[in-house]
């Protein structure tokens, strides 16, 4: 019989404590039985490592889309990337290379009835040049689509406006992308925020922001102002906390907040989206700058053509995307910790096997 492994969920790390690696383990698993009944056979190949996994390491996740992780369950991640061993369904045959943007197992091989915990999709080769990777990367629900319609439907953004847009998180999976699509749909100047030279060093070389701040090492008020001198306009927040509030104090009236996440708090106790100062708050009530709660899942009727505009700048060369890509799933566990703490640049996946 085949071998299969699989992660499991050990142990919770606390509503205030840091995800660590012996949360997760890896053991050896059933090799699934054949399809049967419109079920696919599906071996892994990639599989997305998310920031939203965090709130599922609580016994209660605080949001209403996605619940917690069982002790000592199989743990249902996010995207994926998978190639059809064996199919009983007659929309896929053996060997399609195929994505889901939800719920794909952290497993080796599993079977699925396509459509009933996520959608399943066949990859279009000819669009990524064998590199399948990208459909959890560029073109996926949780770094490409977020980025975009983020930016499309939070960021009133004018071309000939004369806006400035800071992100934070910059050089992440999202933030990269947001601050190349912030440019491309008319800001005149983008700077990212993130953690380290390397990160800003890629922002600027490489993915044509403007100026970039290491948050670690500079003073990000001083640093903001000499390099946003009319104030900022659109601010692609994936951090939350202390960062996110010296940013909007530099904000200009009538700007917007694009509230995209908070990572910096996903390790304490507080609500989604968390308190913010009062005199932070007043600053928002005053100027008129919006910051509403944004979330990609509420706007499938916009992905279809979100998407098409995602392909077509990937393909004209003016969206550029980075992956980190750790090897073999028993290091899952290991390229979360290591994503939640800054350790990529660009998309966060693991490679688990090929086709
Ligand atoms: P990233 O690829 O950006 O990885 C997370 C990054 O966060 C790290 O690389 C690290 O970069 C940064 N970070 C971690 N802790 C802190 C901190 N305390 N202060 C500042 N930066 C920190 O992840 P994603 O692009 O996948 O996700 C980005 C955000 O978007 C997350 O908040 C996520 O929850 C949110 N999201 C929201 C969605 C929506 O629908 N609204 C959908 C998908 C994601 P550094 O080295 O710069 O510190």
């Amino acid at each position: 019989m085949a071998k299969n492994h699989h992660i499991i969920f050990k142990k919770r790390p606390g509503v205030n404590g840091e995800p660590a690696e012996d949360n997760f383990g890896y053991e050896e698993c059933d090799y699934p039985c054949d399809p049967q009944n419109n079920e696919v056979l599906l071996k892994t190949l990639y599989l997305s490592i998310d920031p939203a996994m965090r709130c599922r390491m609580n016994e209660e996740t605080g949001v209403t889309y996605i619940g917690p992780f069982g002790i000592g369950d199989r743990i249902g991640g996010f995207g994926g990337v998978g190639v059809v061993v064996k199919s009983a369904n007659p929309d896929f045959q053996d060997g399609d290379v195929v994505h889901a943007g939800f719920n794909w197992q952290w497993v080796e091989n599993f079977l699925e009835t396509p459509g009933e915990h996520f959608p399943l999709r066949k990859i279009d080769s000819s669009l990524v040049n064998g590199q399948v990777s990208l459909y959890l990367s560029i073109l996926s629900l949780t770094s490409g689509l977020t980025s975009y319609l983020g930016v499309k439907v939070k960021g009133h953004v004018t071309p000939g406006a004369n806006q400035t847009m800071v992100v934070s998180g910059a050089a992440g999976a999202c933030g990269s992308l947001a601050g190349q699509i912030g440019k491309l749909e008319g800001c005149s100047r983008v700077v990212g925020i993130c953690g380290s030279e390397e990160k800003c060093q890629f922002l600027t070389e490489e993915l044509g922001y403007d100026s970039a701040i290491n948050y670690k090492t500079k003073d990000v008020s001083s640093e903001l102002q000499k390099l946003c001198p009319s104030g900022v306009d659109v601010y692609f927040d994936n951090v939350g906390g202390d960062l996110s509030n010296t940013v909007i104090k530099q904000m200009n009236t009538d700007s917007h907040v694009i509230l995209c996440g908070q990572i910096a708090v996903y390790n304490k106790d507080v609500p989604y989206p968390p308190p913010i100062p009062e005199d932070v708050q007043r600053i928002l009530t005053d100027k008129n700058i919006t910051r509403d709660r944004y979330l990609v899942l509420n706007y499938p009727d916009k992905f279809e053509s979100g998407m098409k505009q995602i392909v077509e700048w990937t393909v004209q060369g003016k969206l550029k995307v980075r992956e980190t890509i750790e090897e073999g799933l028993q290091n899952a566990g290991k390229a979360f910790v290591s994503m939640m703490k800054g350790g990529n640049i660009g998309k966060q996946l693991v490679h688990v096997g090929d086709s």
